[in-house]
């Protein structure tokens, strides 16, 4: 079962969060038939989404995240609650996958090079906040990186990684931590911080090692006191149901409605999330 802890060191200056999200990529890798670089694509991104997530700071508040790239995976995007769980698409999921040299997956040459990552959160209450950033690398992390020192000015290190076996392409590990300054770290925080970012190993590499998630947040904050703020339990939850599927269609005037459906008046709706399918019938919609 996946989980995600929160840390926060005593003195207050750095927060870092880890999560194992090895079943929930493996989740989307299996409901959207995933190509090695969507998988990774997409398994990034739904990592960097239950971290964010479960850092805002309301409980019920919700997130969105979109990758638009000019690559040919198309879009992907992810969305998370305050609760660390998400879910997930890719347009192109059966995209070609190319390595670099070192054997990794070029998730770059999946996302493209230029374009957007855009980030929506909704606490439910008055306008969401709407943040976007131009793409660094595509390889997301770093992207997410820029997003929060560009448009929410907090220094951050965010780490994601996705491990595909080389012969069945099945997700073994996924997973991702993200650390950041709080306001009023002092100049030798921030010292020790860099010093254990720069010594810090892929994700990936410390869960096959047997690195816990608690394991991987005190690495990160070596030489500092670290309390766990919460460990919980995170999912791949589609909130997907026959109502929300009808409200969208109870908001079309009748002639856009009928075009809608077929002769028969019937209309098949899949949800992009989770690929469950929704039978409706025009009767439904008139009175
Ligand atoms: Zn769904």
């Amino acid at each position: 079962m996946d989980k995600l802890i929160r840390c926060i060191t005593s003195d207050g200056a750095v927060m870092a969060a880890a999560v194992d999200a090895s079943d929930i990529v493996f989740t989307a890798q299996r409901l959207h038939k995933t190509s090695p670089v969507a998988t990774a694509a997409l398994g990034r991104l739904l990592c960097a989404g239950s971290l964010m997530g479960a850092n805002l700071k309301q409980k019920k508040a919700r997130l969105n995240i979109s990758v638009k790239g000019d690559g040919p995976l198309g879009t992907v995007l992810v969305v998370g609650d305050s609760d660390g769980n998400v879910r997930g698409y890719v347009t192109n999921p059966d995209c070609e996958t190319t390595y670099y040299d070192n054997g990794k997956i070029n998730v770059a040459a999946g996302v493209g090079k230029y374009g957007i990552l855009g980030v929506i959160r909704d606490y439910g209450q008055g306008e969401p906040y709407i943040g976007q950033v131009p793409l660094v690398s595509g390889e997301i992390a770093e992207d997410i990186t820029s997003y929060y020192a560009t448009s929410e000015q907090i220094p951050t290190v965010c780490a994601l990684g996705v491990l595909v076996d080389k012969e069945d392409e099945r997700v073994l590990l996924a997973g991702g931590l993200l650390i950041q300054l709080l306001p009023g770290a002092g100049e030798d925080a921030i010292e020790k911080l860099e010093k254990n970012v720069a010594d810090l190993e892929p994700v990936t590499t410390m869960f096959a090692k047997g690195y816990s998630i608690l394991d991987i947040c005190k690495t990160a904050l070596r030489g500092f006191d670290v309390e766990v703020l919460d460990e919980t339990p995170v999912n791949y939850v589609c909130s997907c149901s026959r109502e929300k599927i009808k409200s969208y269609f109870m908001g079309l005037p009748e002639t856009e409605l009928r075009e809608c459906f077929d002769e028969n008046g019937r209309t098949e709706v899949k949800c992009r999330f989770c690929n469950k399918k929704y039978e409706l019938g025009i009767e439904e919609f008139l009175n």
